[in-house]
């Protein structure tokens, strides 16, 4: 019989990592704890693994990331299914992430040899005699490290490039997602039997610190800005080079030009989907004061039919983290200690494990809501004169992940002037489904880029030659 346990709270018994239900505390899989001494034998088993994963060349290893990808796309029924009872998202949204991600497979294996293959560049006259040659090498081992809020699609946003490149990997999943990501490695060592290419060690974040002291050829992290920077300080000790994907605190601007019922059913999306537990959720909201009163109107209608809930009819499901949700809470009541006003939902929408739509005005500029990740389904919206006024209040922020505008004469100006890695125009969140663009942030949002070409160039380093004539 499945045990019921705390919804959502991970567990460690008898040296294995017990993961459960976010809605029902219903025990979802059991997985054995990585000692440091696990994690340095995965490390040298992906060094060795690496080689021969290299000398496949990169046909042998398109040839079987599709393989991979073909798996997982006939399989996306159970694997969104997994993302739903370990994640606690909607099956529909688990398939949308799982789609995404299998995008970025098939991106990253038929464009790894264009983007990092052998090419011959132009020499200078001072080197006429030396033919000069430009190609990105594999590091040997990546460490990836990922977050609980999209299981599938952020760490094979790392994952799949890294071996496109010609990487072996060691994964650390989130403690909150470890079932979703054995599934993921499973597969793979289903397609690539020979040598383990992609490895998993599961644990807390004691794992993932070890992984970052172990060596590896470079860390990819993804997760909180406060992890992010830990993960750095380790990684620098061995000089290990890393990238960092942090959180963020994405805004919205909309223009007195916009088209407000496309702004107003975008921003619902962009706020809400996953029970706002997205990084490149929009989170803050500004408003030109011409367009303020209407667009607040429709968001607020659109927002108020939103269902929450366990089941396959509800927009979104539980916070899956139960801590998450008391950052919520302070967050809604430090808004309306401060002279802030919800016109939706507000402390009464905490509801654990759910948390209902929250919108809240008149919050001013300092506010815990305004100025740290909430990660949750509420919004802050402000009025402002016009773009301008909205670029400078968006852009005094810590974080620079991604953002939207909504304009229908200033969309690119505005789009350019925002600070941040990622812009959306006349939609929310659209940059993260196209697999050429470079995905990642400025300032605490951390940098490197996952996805697309500069995503290849993250798992390689440059290697320049030269051969004299
Ligand atoms: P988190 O608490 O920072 O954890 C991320 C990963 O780091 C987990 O696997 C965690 O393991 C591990 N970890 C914890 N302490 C560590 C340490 N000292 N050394 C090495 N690894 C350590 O973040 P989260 O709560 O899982 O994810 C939510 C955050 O991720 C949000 O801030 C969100 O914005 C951000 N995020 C960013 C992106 C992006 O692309 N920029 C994408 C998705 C999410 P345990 O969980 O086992 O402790």
């Amino acid at each position: 019989m499945t045990a019921t346990r705390t919804p959502g709270v991970p567990v460690v018994e008898d040296g294995a990592l017990v993961s459960t239900n976010p809605a029902t505390g219903e025990e979802v899989g059991r997985f054995p704890v990585a000692s440091d001494a696990n994690v340095q034998a995965a490390v040298a088993r992906a060094r060795e693994a690496a080689a021969w994963w290299a000398d496949l060349g990169y046909a042998g290893r398109a040839q079987r990331l599709l393989r991979y990808r073909s798996v997982l796309a006939n399989r996306i029924s159970e694997l969104a299914e997994l993302v739903r009872r370990e994640g606690g998202k909607p099956a529909a949204e688990a398939i949308v992430e799982a789609a995404a991600a299998i995008d970025h497979i098939a991106w990253a294996a038929r464009n790894a040899r264009r983007v990092l293959g052998q090419r011959k560049v132009r020499g200078s006259l001072l080197t006429a005699e030396h033919a000069a040659y430009l190609e990105y090498l594999p590091y040997g081992v990546i460490g990836v490290i990922g977050p609980w809020n999209y299981p599938v699609f952020t760490p094979m946003g790392s994952i799949a490039y890294a071996l496109a490149a010609g990487n072996a990997v060691v994964f650390k999943p989130s403690e909150y997602t470890p079932a979703i990501g054995q599934w993921l490695v499973d597969r793979f060592a289903e397609i690539v039997p020979e040598h383990p290419v992609m490895q998993i060690v599961h644990g807390t974040g004691e794992v993932g610190a070890a992984l970052c002291r172990s060596g590896v050829g470079k860390l990819a992290f993804t997760g909180s800005t406060a992890t992010g920077k830990k993960v750095m300080a380790a990684c620098a000790e061995t000089l290990t080079p890393v990238l960092v994907e942090c959180g963020g605190k994405d805004a919205m601007i909309v223009e007195a030009d916009a088209d407000l019922d496309a702004a107003a059913s975008a921003c619902v999306w962009g706020g809400m989907t996953n029970a706002g537990q997205t990084c490149v959720g929009i989170e803050r909201v500004y408003v030109a004061e011409r367009v303020y009163d209407d667009f607040l109107a429709r968001l607020v209608d659109r927002a108020s039919k939103l269902t929450v809930g366990n089941g396959e009819d509800a927009d979104f499901g539980p916070i899956t983290m139960p801590s998450q949700i008391e950052i919520i809470r302070r967050h809604i009541d430090d808004a309306i200690a401060r002279g802030g006003r919800a016109v939706l939902g507000g402390p009464e929408a905490v509801q654990p494990p759910y948390v209902k739509p929250t919108i809240l005005v008149d919050v001013p500029e300092d506010a815990a809501a305004v100025r740290e990740e909430t990660f949750g389904p509420t919004l802050t919206v402000a009025k402002v004169r016009d773009g301008d006024e909205a670029v400078a209040r968006a852009n005094a922020s810590t974080y620079g992940l991604g953002g939207s505008v909504f304009s229908r004469s200033r969309g690119m100006e505005l789009a350019r002037r925002l600070r941040s890695g990622m812009t959306s125009i006349n939609a929310t969140i659209a940059f993260a489904g196209v697999p050429t663009l470079p995905f990642g942030g400025v300032g605490e949002s951390g940098f490197g880029r996952i996805h697309g070409e500069d995503g290849l160039r993250e798992f390689a380093r440059a290697k320049a030659i030269t051969r004299r004539r």
